[in-house]
């Protein structure tokens, strides 16, 4: 059984790790979205051209990027979970045929992981589309306040007072 445990030992810490990056990576691209900048490039985003992927604001460039960076991610992460699926199966025939008593904890393990694999890619997705949702939202507020003016009370009484007399 040392190898499948091994396997699986990988196959969990790659998944972590593919499960926390995003957020180190979500929360500069916030950073970056409140000083109007794109959160990926940090290049300045025009007011009416960008995008809204995976609730961040991008610039043009960065969202077609990462649209298509997200389509391959989820197909890869998918094949792999179905992969990982076949080869618990494939190990505990094998292990079976051999007589090794452990042969179904190769089965969940791997067959475990691989579903796991695929759940995340659904939740990841789902989870996307819910951000995007909350940001359209958030930024449907900004967009308001903008119209109302409330943004600019700030400025205009920070302006030196002069021109009237
Ligand atoms: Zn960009």
């Amino acid at each position: 059984m040392d190898k499948q445990q091994l396997a699986g030992t990988v196959f969990w810490v790659i998944l972590l790790l593919a499960g926390a990056a995003p957020f180190y990576f979500k929360d500069r691209g916030r950073r970056r979205n409140r000083a109007g900048r794109c959160a990926r490039c940090a290049a300045h985003l025009p007011w009416d051209d960008r995008f809204r992927v995976e609730g961040l604001l991008l610039c043009p460039t960065c969202a077609q990027r990462t649209r298509s960076r997200v389509g391959v991610a989820a197909v890869v992460m998918v094949a792999l979970g179905l992969l990982s699926s076949l080869f618990g199966i494939v190990a505990a025939v094998s292990l079976r045929v051999e007589g090794d008593p452990s042969w179904w904890l190769a089965l969940l393990i791997l067959g475990g992981c691989g579903l796991g694999l695929i759940l995340l890619t659904f939740f990841a997705i789902w989870r996307m589309k819910a951000d995007n949702t909350l940001g359209s939202a958030s930024e449907r507020a900004m967009t308001l306040i903008r119209l109302l003016g409330f943004d600019k009370t700030r400025s205009e009484r920070n302006k030196p007072f002069g021109g009237g007399a």
